[in-house]
């Protein structure tokens, strides 16, 4: 541990915060970090947080989502301008404009937008609990927002709905080909391919497993001296590759990389309780209305 990752941590105990951190973010950031996760999980542990302050190392969306589960506190995004070209691709007013179109349908929102979006849709969704929360709905119509992958893997697992699809994907994950992916499979042919859903459906339908980041680094985990391309930001080959060292960890492409959510620096963090960044604050409405979609999505968990 660095002398400036020994200071952060002195200073998360003085000031009595959380400071939380996504799997996609640097080691030396998830090392001063009380919990690693998923969006879901993180978003459980914000919930939850009984301390005053909450430092949410991640991008911009999930900081908002810590900030509307636990209003009353102080939430800081440590690199401000970390965002998510995914969650750019959907304002409100095209939600809106979707729900005028299909009145019967259930507008179900992937957590990895804006507080905005979710305030118009009716619930959120992760990753890992996506399949549950739409299964859960009772309209057979499912409007799925932002991510089109997500919700063409959605539809395929559960034929019984009609997933109406937007069009709006992860530019990292849509990133990868599927002569990639086979690249990778022929360079390793023992090794299993552990694919996140918001991957295109070509490159999804050659995984041995498909889920979310969280689901990725426990099958990965339950066989330590196993094989595996990782399907995923690099951020998960890299924590796997550090805890699992008799395994055999392949990044599935070299530049599998969000560039947003490596933004974050120690300096960064040490910002928030120096002072130098501005705590998230959002409109009541938009308070209001996320939180009832995304509470909506716990309580199915
Ligand atoms: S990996 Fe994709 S979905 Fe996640 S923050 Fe980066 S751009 Fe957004």
């Amino acid at each position: 541990m660095n002398e400036l990752q020994k200071k952060i941590l002195a200073l998360k105990k003085e000031r009595d915060c959380l400071i939380l951190a996504h799997y996609y973010q640097p080691l030396e950031i998830q090392d001063v970090a009380d919990a690693v996760g998923d969006s879901f999980a993180l978003a459980k542990r914000a919930q939850s947080a009984s301390q005053r302050g909450i430092i949410m190392c991640g991008v911009r969306f999930m900081a908002e989502s810590a900030k509307i589960l636990n209003p009353g506190k102080t939430v800081w995004l440590p690199a401000e301008d970390a965002g998510c070209p995914m969650a750019d691709t959907i304002v409100p007013a095209d939600v809106l404009a979707l729900k005028k179109q299909y009145p019967e349908a259930a507008v179900v929102c992937y957590v990895n937008s804006t507080a905005a979006v979710k305030a118009v849709s009716d619930v959120c969704c992760t990753s890992s609990s996506a399949e549950t929360v739409v299964r859960s709905l009772p309209n057979r119509q499912i409007l799925f927002v932002p991510d089109k992958n997500l919700g063409a893997y959605i539809a395929k697992q559960l034929p019984d709905k009609e997933v109406i699809l937007y069009d709006g994907c992860c530019p990292i994950h849509d990133g990868v080909s599927l002569q990639q992916a086979e690249a990778a499979k022929r360079a390793h042919p023992e090794a299993k391919l552990l694919v996140h859903p918001e991957c295109r459906k070509e490159v999804v339908a050659l995984a041995d497993y498909v889920g979310s980041t969280a689901g990725i680094l426990e099958t990965a985990r339950k066989d330590p001296a196993g094989s595996f391309i990782i399907g995923t930001e690099n951020g998960v080959t890299d924590i796997l590759a550090r805890e699992l060292p008799l395994s055999h960890i392949y990044a599935l492409k070299p530049d599998f990389i969000c560039p947003d959510m490596k933004k974050t620096t120690l300096e960064d963090v040490l910002a928030c309780f120096e002072g130098r960044r501005t705590p998230i604050e959002l409109p009541q409405a938009e308070l209001d209305g996320a939180r009832k979609s995304l509470e909506r999505m716990i309580a199915v968990q």
